[in-house]
């Protein structure tokens, strides 16, 4: 058996596509990054974000600071960009420099623009299962999952990793799509024992080829979210002999990544639509 690629590219292309329509239907769409010191991994990330952004036609401002930059002044520019009726979106890359504290930083994100879903609002209402605006990796998970109909409802799923940015809203989606959803992580004292239940796995950890074929129940849904950089190149935590048991595989890179860029210009969109009272914003 070798497992269908769940081609991410692809899917990100046409979501892609369906953006750059709606953003010329709405007018002006506006996101503001903001880029703190010289992470070499967030200069990568913040510059293909914007290459899509500017691709579907989103006005995207590019924020860069210094590594010295005081909270204080991070924080004075968050609160402007909260109130500049240019900017729709916010997103902070992260990580931020340790003499910063990034909840501070995220807090001070408006919801209504913060385009990560990293503001506690935008959790809690991902938790009562009435989402604002979804941290964008998780979602592009979902919308793979969707694309290749490959419906959660009455699965068993396993989530292995459980940040705030991938594994809890993932379970989080997942348990709102029906699934039943086993988190594992560090202090997961038998993994493969809950990997070998799943019809789907996202694997979000950072340790390459964690997960091995022998894991892998004939025919499972298999995400790999996990990115490290080694001398070989990019590395998931999904082992590569997995696509001779999985019925499903998103490839690394070409999966998991590009959703994500696609699924933030999404949010984007969202956030041009609450800020224009086209959508209602929760509680407003
Ligand atoms: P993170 O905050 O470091 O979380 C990693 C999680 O893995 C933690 O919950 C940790 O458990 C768990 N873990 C560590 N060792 C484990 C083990 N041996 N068995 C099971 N679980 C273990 O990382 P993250 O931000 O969620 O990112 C995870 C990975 O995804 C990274 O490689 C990152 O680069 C990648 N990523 C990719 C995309 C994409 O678009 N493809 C987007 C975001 C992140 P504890 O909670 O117990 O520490």
């Amino acid at each position: 058996m070798t497992a269908v690629k769940m081609d991410g590219k692809e899917l990100a292309a046409k979501v892609r596509e369906g953006v750059a329509r709606e953003v010329a239907e709405l007018g002006h769409v506006g996101l503001a990054t903001v880029l703190v010191g010289d992470d070499e991994a967030s200069h990568v990330y913040i510059a293909a974000k914007h290459k899509a952004a500017t691709e579907a036609g989103i006005d995207a401002r590019d924020v860069r600071l210094p590594a010295d930059t005081s909270e204080g002044d991070v924080l004075a520019l968050i609160d402007r960009l909260n109130n500049d009726s240019e900017v729709d979106g916010i997103l902070v890359q992260l990580p931020l420099p340790s003499h910063m504290s990034e909840t501070k930083v995220t807090y001070a994100v408006s919801p209504a623009k913060d385009v990560d879903g990293f503001h506690p609002l935008n959790a809690g209402n991902l938790y009562l299962g009435t989402p604002i605006h979804v941290p964008a990796t998780p979602s592009g998970c979902m919308e793979l999952l969707h694309a290749y109909g490959i419906d959660p409802s009455g699965k068993e799923a396993v989530v292995i990793g459980r940040s705030e940015i991938v594994g809890r809203p993932m379970a989080m989606l997942l348990m709102h799509a029906n699934a039943t959803v086993t988190v594992c992580h560090s202090r997961t004292a038998d993994l493969a024992v809950h990997v070998r239940r799943a019809d789907i796995v996202v694997a979000a950890v950072g340790r390459p080829g964690i997960v091995t074929a022998d894991m892998i129940k004939p025919g499972a849904a298999c995400l790999d979210v996990g990115l490290t950089r080694t001398e070989e190149g990019i590395r998931g935590d999904i082992d590569a002999s997995v696509e001779r048991v999985a019925g499903f595989l998103t490839p690394m890179p070409g999966g998991t990544g590009p959703m994500t860029i696609a699924m933030l210009l999404q949010s984007t969109l969202k956030a041009a639509r609450y800020r224009r009272g086209l959508l209602a914003f929760p509680g407003s």
